[in-house]
């Protein structure tokens, strides 16, 4: 049977047994492939409204990005507000930005009420490594005002002292709705909400067929007769449907977890809150709770592993934390997440039966928790928000398959030379 990732949050999550796998026929209103946030999320919304839910995930609850993620709550989108506008029109704009805050606030109204314990902490701050990157959060603060949120303190740099203590950063920007989770025990918990309202889950089942017109999902030993498909496999959906895994690039990113450091991860981040830079190829880092530091940093188009995590992302703690050159490195792991062109996420129908959802660019914990109420929303027959995402147009990579990796790499030097050079 296969199992998680050898990382921190499997090691450190709540013991949950291995579901059954998928055998013979069965029939529900909906069937789900993929037990991520999307997945799980989108399977909970549907039972709350009294659905009938079978969810087919090809590994474990979590085995996905969802369960290996920096944990960190991050409000809005990889694209900002004023971009989306901008970028899709003003209506569209207005709808998309007002719902900015919502994933994060079905987090913790999920955790509440469920009383799922996922180590969630408040607070979440983006550090500015230019002068240029600082102008850059003082425009997003002007941006999200527009929109009525006024969850932002700017930071200069004695001001980040009682958060984050390093030489790194000329400025930060605190976000008071971002905050931190340990992501594996949030979606097992999710898992067992939905299953606590009669929802079936089905793991080390890997889909090999979707039946688009009929809506019926194969794996190796058995199906899903249905009357919906969502398909959530987001950078881990391989040779299902070759026309929806095109539209997005999987990448990965790699992450490492301390030994625990004690007084030394209070005094390195004092308030508790997560942090990321605001880099194009940003580093993530905070606490978890027995007091390690969790960092993540470094990217691969393509969505394959460097040779050594610990080469590509140890020298990058200790540009920023050099005081801990000694510490043993307990855990090193590595997770895909889908890129879009646009690095906003897509969402939609690829048949009148048949949803998908995917492509969070690297910014997925709250948004998936979003797209997956959307989704559910219209699967019951509510499509007003759900329309305008499903909306908006898709931009394909160039190059195609063979060269949208190497295009992607070109591209992307351009902006970090840009960070390097602070223009
Ligand atoms: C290392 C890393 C760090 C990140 N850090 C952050 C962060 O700190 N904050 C943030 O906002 N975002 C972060 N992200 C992004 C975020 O984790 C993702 O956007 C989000 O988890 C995507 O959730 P998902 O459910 O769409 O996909 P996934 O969690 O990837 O789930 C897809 C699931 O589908 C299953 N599946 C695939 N194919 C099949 C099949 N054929 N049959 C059955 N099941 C199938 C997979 O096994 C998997 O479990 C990070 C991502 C990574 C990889």
């Amino acid at each position: 049977m296969t199992a998680h990732v050898n990382s921190y949050y499997a090691a450190t999550a709540h013991k949950q047994d291995a579901r059954p796998a998928l055998a013979g026929s069965m029939s529900a209103d909906v069937c789900v492939v993929g037990a991520g946030f999307t997945g799980i999320n989108a399977a909970l919304e549907l039972a709350e409204r009294g659905v009938s839910v079978v969810v087919v995930e090809a590994v474990r609850v979590g085995f996905g990005a969802s369960g290996r993620n920096g944990g960190q709550i991050v409000n809005g989108y990889s694209r900002d507000l004023d971009v989306i506008s901008a970028r899709y029109g003003e209506t569209a704009g207005r709808l998309i930005g007002s719902l900015a805050n919502e994933g994060g606030d079905i987090i913790r109204a999920r955790a509440q009420k469920y009383g799922i314990q996922c180590d969630l902490r408040e607070g979440m701050l983006i550090t500015a490594l230019t002068h240029k990157q600082m102008r850059g959060l003082e425009h997003h603060v002007k941006t999200w005002k527009g929109f009525g949120f006024e969850q932002f303190e700017l930071l200069d740099k004695a001001g980040l002292a009682p958060h984050v203590v390093t030489e790194r950063y000329v400025g930060g920007l605190l976000d008071k709705r971002g905050g931190h989770i340990h992501p594996l025990n949030l979606v097992q918990g999710e898992a067992a909400a939905f299953e606590s309202l009669g929802g079936r889950i089905f793991e080390n089942s890997p889909v090999v067929s979707v039946d688009m017109d009929n809506a019926v999902v194969k794996t190796a030993s058995g199906e899903v007769r249905a009357k919906t498909v969502l398909m959530c496999g987001n950078a881990y959906l391989h040779g299902v449907l070759p026309n929806l895994e095109n539209r997005v690039m999987p990448v990965s990113t790699q992450v490492l977890a301390t030994e625990p450091l004690g007084a030394e991860a209070e005094r390195l981040l004092p308030s508790n809150v997560c942090v990321e830079d605001a880099n194009y190829v940003l580093d993530y880092f905070r606490r978890t709770a027995d007091g390690r530091l969790l960092y993540g940093g470094g990217i691969v188009y393509g969505g394959t592993d460097p040779v050594s995590i610990k080469a590509k992302v140890l020298p990058l703690i200790l540009k920023t934390f050099p005081s801990l050159k000694d510490a043993r490195i307990d855990f090193t792991w590595s997770g895909n997440f889908a890129l879009t062109l646009t690095r906003f996420p897509q969402i939609g129908r690829l048949a009148p039966k048949v949803y998908f959802s995917h492509g969070d660019s690297g910014h997925g914990v709250t948004t998936t928790h979003l797209l997956a109420r959307l989704l559910a929303e219209s699967v019951t027959g509510d499509d007003a928000r759900f329309g305008v995402f499903a909306g908006l147009p898709y931009f394909p990579f160039p190059g195609g398959k063979l060269l949208r990796v190497p295009l992607t790499v070109a591209g992307s030097w351009w902006y970090r030379a840009r960070d390097v050079l602070g223009v």
